[in-house]
């Protein structure tokens, strides 16, 4: 299963990755990542990218798709890749695509994680960590308990990464739309795409995703007995008069079935202290009504 995860920066992307790479035996695919050790190798391609940065220029995008090659023949990828961060246009899509047919694999999910940008801006620039525990914290949403002092560590110095600010995380959301808007259209028309709600709660979004991921097996069987699924809403659409006349029919049955539950309470053993009626005048009394039923048929 191979897998696309498109998402804003701050979006919770690489968490995601993490967990469902875990979930479902694929690797993780950071094209950051994979530059950096491409680089620390020293092969071929590392050292041509190694190059090109230090030129201060960025790396071409078959550069980066012949690291992505190289990685997913790897055994360990067997079962599939996520790529988090990479596509980011629509050239490196059409490449990423190409690569894969040459392989003979496709990309089976591109998974948009959707944002509210100003809740995403106050999400990540209110941000901030103790310096010394790594304990997260944000100026409304999760405050120390003792104001400027970590909950657990009891630390007074906190951190703020210098990029978690509202300006600088409104243009990187901007540079990601504006790159990202044409991937979508692309995607949606191989109708690989499926979006879901990135500002849920993580565990929320971890099971979107995963409800997403699981079901290519609930597919096949599906796809299998297709014909059987077309057949269903025939058969209901027939049925459906019948339960017409069921539902029409009902009130009357309903009346009908009164009396025999009557019956069945009248049956049960009615304790001595409420026994208002003796027990062989009731059965009597059963005994006629029961009687007056069946001459009434
Ligand atoms: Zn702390």
């Amino acid at each position: 299963m191979n897998i696309v995860l498109l998402g804003p920066p701050g979006a919770g992307k690489g968490t995601q990755a993490k967990r469902i790479e875990e979930k479902f035996g694929l690797i993780q695919l950071s094209t950051g990542d994979m530059l950096r050790a491409a680089v620390a190798s020293g092969s071929e391609i590392g050292l041509k990218a190694k190059a090109i940065m230090e030129a201060g220029q960025l790396v071409p995008d078959e550069v980066v798709i012949a690291l992505i090659a190289d990685r997913i023949d790897r055994p360990d990828a067997k079962r599939g890749f996520i790529l988090d961060g990479f596509p980011r246009t629509t050239k490196q899509a059409e490449a990423l695509d190409r690569m894969l047919a040459e392989k003979g694999i496709k990309l089976d999910h591109v998974i948009e994680m959707k944002v509210d940008d100003a809740l995403l801006v106050d999400r990540i620039a209110g941000r901030y960590t103790c310096a010394k525990c790594g304990a997260g914290y944000h100026d409304r949403n999760q405050r120390p308990r003792v104001e400027g002092v970590c909950d657990a560590c009891g630390s007074t110095e906190f951190r703020r990464r210098a990029d978690d600010n509202a300006e600088t995380v409104s243009k990187r959301l901007q540079a990601y739309h504006a790159q990202t808007a044409p991937i979508l259209p692309y995607y949606r028309a191989q109708g690989a795409l499926k979006t879901i709600d990135g500002m849920a709660p993580i565990d929320a979004v971890t099971g979107a995703l995963v409800r997403i991921l699981a079901a290519p097996t609930a597919k096949a069987p599906a796809a299998k007995t297709r014909p059987a699924a077309k057949a269903k809403p025939k058969a209901a659409a027939k049925s459906r008069p019948k339960a017409k006349r069921r539902a029409k029919t009902a009130p009357k049955k309903a009346k009908r079935p009164v009396k025999p539950k009557d019956k069945r309470k009248a049956k049960r053993p009615v304790p001595a202290a409420r026994r208002k009626v003796p027990r062989r005048a009731a059965r009597a009394a059963a005994g006629r009504r029961s009687g007056a039923r069946r001459k009434s048929r």
